[in-house]
């Protein structure tokens, strides 16, 4: 029996290998999608890969893990051109960054400002 997934950005049809029919449509349809060579499931995989990268820059960058955990709600956003960027303070002394750089790729950066004052009462 040959079964036939959907790919979701441009809907051609292509043949899931392996598959036995007890599988429901969406997941043959995201099989099909996984193998297609067009330009919306390339651009999908792209991006899925860009965000699993940031996604390990922030883990790298920020202690916290649940400050991780919703700064990494912010990539889609990002991915998406609904925002340029976000900066969070995450104390007196350490800023976190998203952003993306003009070729599209995201940009995560840790600022650590040290700071040495004296003063006077
Ligand atoms: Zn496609």
């Amino acid at each position: 029996m040959t079964i036939y997934g959907k790919c979701k950005y441009c809907g051609n049809p292509r043949i899931v290998e392996g598959a036995d029919g007890s599988e429901p449509q969406n997941i043959r349809d995201e099989w099909a999608t996984e193998q297609c060579d067009c330009n919306g499931a390339e651009t999908a995989r792209k991006r899925a890969a860009d965000r699993k990268t940031a996604e390990a820059y922030i883990d790298d960058l920020v202690d916290k893990e649940d400050v991780a955990a919703e700064l990494k709600h912010f990539i889609p956003l990002l991915q998406e051109c609904k925002i340029d960027g976000i900066t969070v303070k995450i104390n007196e002394k350490t800023k976190i960054t998203l952003a993306t750089k003009t070729s599209g790729a995201l940009k995560v950066a840790r600022v650590d400002t040290l700071k040495t004052e004296y003063e006077n009462e």
